[in-house]
């Protein structure tokens, strides 16, 4: 009797072990499909899209004009090609405003990148 239960529980024991595999490789799957979602709709990946699109590269070009063909934190004469679209509100605290063109102005590359900079300091002081 109990050789029999042993082996009952025996198989019961490797057939659930099977199912758990087979669930893991399942959620393992799930998971790359969602990251996959994520990255598409990232707020940076959007941004990034819209950038590129056709109302992206109007929006710069009127914004270039608006702000007199400057740099909007240092004021300097800049070139259109090669200026940056800067979120005046960082688009890593605020990715709700990635799209939002009241939250852009353009900035010349030095002024973004050491704008980017000073939030990453920021972050780690607030941490
Ligand atoms: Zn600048």
């Amino acid at each position: 009797m109990n050789n029999i239960n042993d082996n009952v529980l025996l198989q019961l024991s490797k057939k659930l072990f099977l199912v758990n595999n087979r669930l893991n490789k399942s959620l393992q799957n799930n998971q790359k499909i969602i990251d996959q979602i994520k990255q598409k709709y990232e707020p940076r990946t959007e941004f990034n899209r819209w950038r590129s699109s056709e109302e992206g590269k109007l929006w710069k070009k009127q914004q270039y004009q608006k702000q007199k063909q400057c740099c909007a934190i240092c004021q300097e004469k800049i070139e259109l090609k090669g200026s940056h679209i800067d979120h005046i509100k960082p688009l890593s605290r605020y990715p709700d405003l990635s799209l939002d063109t009241s939250n852009l102005q353009i900035a010349c590359g030095q002024c973004n990148i050491s704008k980017s900079n000073s939030e990453i300091l920021v972050d780690e002081n607030a941490i």
